[in-house]
């Protein structure tokens, strides 16, 4: 008996030795999991939308370190559901009106599935044929899909590839044109490099401006004002470039923005390609949010004059029913971009790549390894059709109209920018508030003269709006402040959401405006 229990613990137990890939195995935990994910999808409405945890939550609930001995899938199962999902804000949700869209699709999640299933490592063609391939061919289709001018597509002598995200696409184009820029002027100016923004541009490209080496002194950031919507004036931009080129500087880069991210504001491609142009500079168009709806003819024009850009990025995992991550980048010309991000170790020698007739995606893109992400764009591409993709991004920014309307036909409400996509930016009109009972309010002797206090006040109503409905749970919306105003957003785009939800959202809203405004009226 010792002897036989010496020998079971020196060897080890093949009873208890699982095949971590066992095909049997994964079919009845991968039904498993799907069958959660689904209930997920069909309970989701039960939870707050906007998670209610206090910080450090987690840790209070669950061991202190890793478990010794394996458990099985049923008791990891019970704490997601217990522990993880209270700790989840539900993007997925319907009522999920904050931010930009997360949108998830079937198709999406089962592309997701299959790249994870596979688990290529795609980083250049020979590592897999299919994945270089595969994503060459849907960022033509997408490219043809946004009729984008040929020279941003494969066959037009440009191309296209996924990055992870947006942040990531503006620093691989911003490094390409700093070196194409140092190469004429001298590796020496990086320090006199300049680069343009408006101030609505997204903080991601400042983020890229610092990690590409920009001196953070030539980040010229270009007021917009509520007379242009805050779309980037062309004139301004001219003018700041032609200062900066009498003071010695060189130029470089300029990040206009289809749809920002506070009130999907439009810069003028056409007018900002133009000036670029003339100083022989790099245009890189953001259209992470609003890139989408393009595919339909009615919002094309949005993008006219993105022919003068050099590169065009959306995020299909915003508001194009893939899921996170899948950023689409095309550019005029790639050569560029390999040129900067290109190695070419030994170890990943090959007669493919030495033929120059692949490409190979490591050269386009910040890491080695890579996703083989092209998979859930050509399933959401496949399974809906372009026609039915436009019908879902029309029904959204209807909603959006829907919303609106409710909006405008409430006077104690206003909208504050025009609606451009599937955003509605509004607040509690400060007509909604009777003056007196803000001083009273903020207990200071009301003066007809004080109004950036009053300005304030009203901000601080919606402020209250924004938090009691959030913390109500039943939707969750996020906020901007523009012009000094602050502003409730109402961004539709979750896959879920139906009308149904629009009318019981802006019921809601209602409810809480009015306990609010009690105080005030
Ligand atoms: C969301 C957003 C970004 C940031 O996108 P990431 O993919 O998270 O880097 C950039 N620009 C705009 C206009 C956005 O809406």
């Amino acid at each position: 008996m010792g002897s036989l229990n010496l020998n079971h613990s020196l060897k080890p137990d093949s009873d208890n030795l699982e095949n971590l890939l066992d095909p049997e195995e994964f079919r009845r935990q991968g039904h498993m999991i799907i069958d959660f994910i689904a209930d997920y999808y069909k309970t989701i409405e039960k939870y707050p939308v906007l998670s209610q945890v206090e910080p450090g939550y987690l840790r209070k609930r669950l061991p202190k370190s890793a478990p010794y001995d394996p458990e099985p899938i049923e008791t990891i199962l019970h704490d997601v559901q217990d522990h993880i999902v209270p700790g989840l804000t539900h993007w997925q949700s319907p009522n999920y009106f904050a931010f930009f869209p997360s949108s998830g699709s079937i198709a999406g999640f089962l592309g997701e599935m299959l790249a994870t299933g596979f688990n290529v490592v795609g980083f250049n063609w020979m590592s897999s044929p299919a994945a270089s391939e595969l994503e060459s061919i849907v960022m033509d289709w997408l490219g043809e899909m946004l009729r984008l001018p040929e020279s941003f597509l494969f066959s037009g002598g440009g191309g296209g590839v996924l990055q992870g995200t947006t942040c990531e696409a503006m620093l691989c184009t911003l490094v390409a044109a700093r070196d194409q820029m140092l190469s004429k002027v001298g590796r020496e100016n990086i320090g006199n490099l300049v680069v343009y923004a408006s101030d609505q541009t997204h903080s991601a490209f400042k983020k890229a401006t610092q990690i590409a080496g920009i001196d953070q002194k030539n980040f010229r950031v270009i007021k917009t004002s509520r007379s242009t919507s805050f779309s980037l004036p062309p004139d301004l931009l001219r003018s700041t470039i032609c200062s900066d080129i009498k003071a010695g500087l060189f130029p470089t880069f300029v990040c206009a923005t289809m749809g920002t991210t506070s009130t999907t504001a439009v810069d003028p491609l056409g007018p900002i390609c133009q000036v670029a142009k003339d100083y022989g500079m790099w245009v890189h168009v953001d259209a992470a949010y609003a890139g989408s709806c393009c595919v339909c003819p009615e919002f094309r024009h949005f993008i006219d004059g993105v022919e003068g850009a050099n590169s065009f990025s959306f995020n299909a995992h915003k508001w194009f029913f893939t899921t996170l991550d899948c950023c689409c980048l095309w550019l005029k010309d790639p050569s560029a971009l390999i040129k900067s991000l290109s190695t070419n170790p030994e170890f990943l020698r090959n007669k493919a790549t030495d033929s120059k007739e692949v490409v190979d995606y490591k050269d386009w893109q910040i890491a080695l390894s890579r996703r083989f992400r092209a998979l859930k764009l050509w399933l959401v591409l496949r399974s809906y059709g372009v026609e039915k993709l436009r019908n879902m991004l029309k029904s959204h920014v209807e909603m959006a109209k829907t919303f609106e309307g409710l909006v405008a036909a409430d006077k104690r409400f206003e909208t504050v920018h025009p609606r451009n996509f599937a955003l509605v930016c509004f607040r509690i009109s400060p007509t909604a508030i009777d003056k007196n009972k803000l001083s009273q309010n903020r207990g200071a002797h009301f003066d007809d003269d004080d109004q950036d206090h009053d300005h304030e006040c009203i901000n601080d109503v919606n402020h209250k709006l924004l938090e009691s409905i959030n913390a109500s749970g039943s939707i969750y919306m996020t906020h901007t402040v523009v012009d000094g105003i602050f502003l409730l957003r109402f961004a539709v785009g979750a896959t879920l959401t139906e009308e149904s939800h629009i009318f019981m959202a802006w019921k809601v809203i209602k409810q809480h405006a009015e306990d609010i405004l009690k105080d005030y009226v």
